[in-house]
C-alpha cells in the first residue's frame, strides 16, 4: 500500500484553497478538512448567543461558553464533501454568508478558540491521509506535513471569485463590499498575535492569479504524487 501523507494548504481568503483541497482529497482518497468552516461555526454560535456583533465582542463570555460548542463534520454523499454541524445542526449554508465573514476574523484572534480548534484538527489528522486547508495548518497544526502549499492571488481576483460564489447562492452583495472584507480579513489574519497567517518556511508558494483550475490541480497533484511515491 502507498504511504499516506499530510497535505497542508494555507493562504489568503478566497484563493481557491478549498476547491483544490477537495479535488486533491477526492483523487487521493484522503479526508478533506476545511478549518475555516470551524472558525465560522464558532462565529455563528457567538452571534446566536449575542456574544458578538458589529459593535461589541464579549470575549470572556465566549471563552466561558467554549465547552458548549460541539463541532462535527458529516460527509454528504451527494455533495461529495463533509458539511459543518454546530451542536448537531447543519450550518453549512449559514456559515458561508457575509454576516459571518464580517466577524469571523475577530473570533479567530482568541487564543482559547484556536487552542480548542487546533486540538480537534490534530486529532482528525493523526492517521495522515488528510488534506487540510486554513491559515495556520503548515505553521501550527501540522508543522511536519509532507506537502505544504501557500496560496496567493491578487485581492481583486479573489474578490471576483467570492462575489461569483455569493451571487450563485442568491446573496445580495456588492463586489466592493466583498473586496473590502477580503482585505480586512487578510489584515487581521496576518497581524494577529496568535498563529498569524504566514508562509511556512518549507511551504511552496503558489500564486494562482492567472492559472485555471485544471492547471492548478495538475501541478499540485504532481507535487503530492512525487512525495507519495518517493
Ligand atoms: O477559510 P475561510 O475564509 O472560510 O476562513 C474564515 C476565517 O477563519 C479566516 O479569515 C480566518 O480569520 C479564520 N481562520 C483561521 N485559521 C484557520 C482557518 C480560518 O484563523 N486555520
Amino acid at each position: 500500500m502507498k504511504r499516506k501523507i499530510t497535505i497542508a494548504i494555507d493562504g489568503f481568503s478566497s484563493t481557491g484553497k478549498s476547491t483544490i483541497a477537495k479535488q486533491l482529497a477526492k483523487q487521493l482518497g484522503y479526508i478533506y478538512v476545511d478549518t475555516g468552516a470551524m472558525y465560522r461555526a464558532v462565529t455563528l454560535y457567538a452571534m446566536q448567543q449575542n456574544i458578538i456583533d458589529e459593535y461589541h465582542f464579549d470575549v470572556d463570555k465566549l471563552i466561558a461558553n467554549l465547552d458548549k460548542i460541539k463541532l462535527n463534520f458529516l460527509y454528504n454523499e451527494k455533495l461529495g464533501f463533509a458539511e459543518m454541524f454546530l451542536n448537531d445542526k447543519n450550518v453549512e449554508n449559514e456559515i458561508r454568508g457575509m454576516s459571518v465573514s464580517k466577524l469571523v476574523s475577530k473570533i479567530a484572534t482568541v487564543s482559547e478558540v484556536r487552542k480548542k480548534l487546533v486540538s480537534l484538527q490534530k486529532k482528525m489528522g493523526k492517521d495522515k491521509g488528510i488534506v487540510m486547508d486554513g491559515r495556520d495548518i503548515g505553521t501550527v497544526v501540522f508543522k511536519d506535513a509532507e506537502l505544504k502549499l501557500f496560496m496567493t492571488a491578487s485581492p481583486e481576483k479573489r474578490a471576483t471569485r467570492r462575489y461569483k460564489e455569493l451571487l450563485d447562492r442568491g446573496d445580495d452583495v456588492s463586489y466592493e463590499e466583498i473586496l473590502k472584507n477580503v482585505q480586512y480579513r487578510d489584515h487581521i489574519d496576518s497581524t494577529r498575535k496568535d498563529s498569524p497567517l504566514k508562509k511556512a518556511k518549507d511551504a511552496i508558494n503558489f500564486d494562482n492569479s492567472s492559472m485555471g483550475l485544471e492547471e492548478q490541480f495538475e501541478r499540485i497533484y504532481n507535487f503530492a504524487k512525487e512525495i507519495i511515491e518517493k
